[in-house]
């Protein structure tokens, strides 16, 4: 089995990747541009083994997606790369769009030019999974779930242009009748997770005793699982799922922020006390502009149709996190000339502006 991996430097990305090269023994192309939120140490796991190879290439460059194609050969692509920060798409939504919308119009292109090339029998090996967020579907309010057939209904750039994306690849199934799988997925948490985000953020602040950042009042709610649990749904979906079907991705685990925040200070008070408890630490900042309710996943058709569980729970899940973190600080303190923890993604004040 030859996969090529979109993005597999990333965070879920290089999750995958360990899990197809290592427990599964697949021939896997990691291809990425490595954006600031791209770590080849995140695939140290992976390196000189055999059946793993990297590529650093933009997926929005024709010319590099062709010839990955022709030279790989992939019985299936796992197209994870992308701009990810609701914050940063705040700010500055251009590269969410380039590498979002024109980079999997490009990939799919590639993908299909590649795949017209086949015979018949490789034809009918070939997928492609396009891997996409729950944020599509809106914000929920206190009751019920996301299911495959929610209205799509983004709120920030960056789940505009990740819908966007979703459209392209179900056309392009429809249209074109390539082999394309969707999948929507909440929330991810785990190892190697670039610390912009609010677990890993967090993690880092209260072990280094700094302000813990909380938007709003911290009541907005997420359907976290851990990130090892999403790598396994996707190679079930790539590999069982049915052409031209979406799988949403969640855990059952819904949790207002401010509980995840509290949950990570008592955890990290258990494991590393400090002379203080950590939540003394909580601030509470002025909310995300946009910033989504609630979401929560109905993964029934995954769990019933392909079998597919998550195996953590959150807080088993929060607990092995916490501890991956205090043990890997090798991975994460290089990362801070990336980003140093400042506040991403707040809008310029009304008094600011001109006129
Ligand atoms: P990430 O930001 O950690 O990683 C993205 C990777 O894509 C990086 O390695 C980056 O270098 C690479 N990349 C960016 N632009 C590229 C380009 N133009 N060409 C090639 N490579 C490029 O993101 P993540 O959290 O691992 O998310 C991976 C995918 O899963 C994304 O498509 C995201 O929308 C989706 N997703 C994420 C979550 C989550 O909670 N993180 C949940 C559901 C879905």
């Amino acid at each position: 089995m030859r996969v090529l991996v979109t993005g597999g430097a990333g965070f879920i990305g290089s999750s995958l990747v360990h899990y197809l090269v290592i427990e599964k023994g697949y021939e896997v192309l990691t291809v990425d541009k490595l954006t600031y939120a791209g770590n080849l140490q995140s695939l140290k796991l992976v390196d000189g083994r055999q059946n793993h190879r990297f590529l650093k290439a933009d997926i929005c460059d024709r010319r590099a997606m062709d010839e990955a194609f022709d030279t790989f050969r992939p019985d299936r692509v796992m197209h994870l790369a992308a701009e990810s920060h609701v914050d940063r798409s705040v700010t500055g939504a251009q590269a969410f769009v380039q590498t979002n919308v024109i980079g999997t119009f490009t990939l799919l292109e590639a993908a299909r030019t590649y795949y017209g090339k086949l015979y018949a029998e490789a034809q009918g090996r070939f997928r492609f999974l396009h891997v996409s967020t729950d944020e599509v579907y809106g914000s929920l309010g206190d009751e019920g779930l996301f299911t495959e057939t929610t209205p799509y209904d983004p709120s920030s750039p960056y789940s505009a242009s990740k819908a966007a994306s979703d459209h392209l690849a179900k056309a392009w199934e429809r249209t074109y009748k390539m082999p394309i799988v969707v999948s929507n997925c909440s929330n991810n948490y785990g190892p190697y997770h670039f610390p912009e985000k609010l677990i890993p953020l967090t993690i880092l602040n209260a072990i280094a005793g700094k302000d813990l950042p909380v938007y709003g009042k911290g009541e907005n709610v997420r359907d976290w699982l851990y990130v090892e649990d999403h790598a396994r749904a996707l190679d079930v979906i790539i590999e069982r799922g049915r052409i031209g079907e979406t799988y949403n991705v969640g855990g059952r685990n819904e949790r207002r922020n401010i509980d995840v925040v509290r949950r990570i200070c008592s955890v990290l008070d258990e494991r590393s006390p400090s002379t203080k408890p950590r939540e003394e630490l909580i601030r509470f900042v002025t909310d995300r502009p946009g910033h989504d309710a609630r979401y929560a996943i109905d993964a029934t058709k995954l769990e019933n149709e392909l079998g597919w569980r998550a195996l953590e729970n959150f807080d088993t899940g929060i607990g092995k996190t916490v501890d991956w973190y205090l043990e890997n600080s090798w991975w994460w303190e290089p990362l801070r000339d990336r980003y140093a923890g400042e506040r991403l993604g707040v809008l310029p004040a009304a008094s600011a502006k001109v006129g």
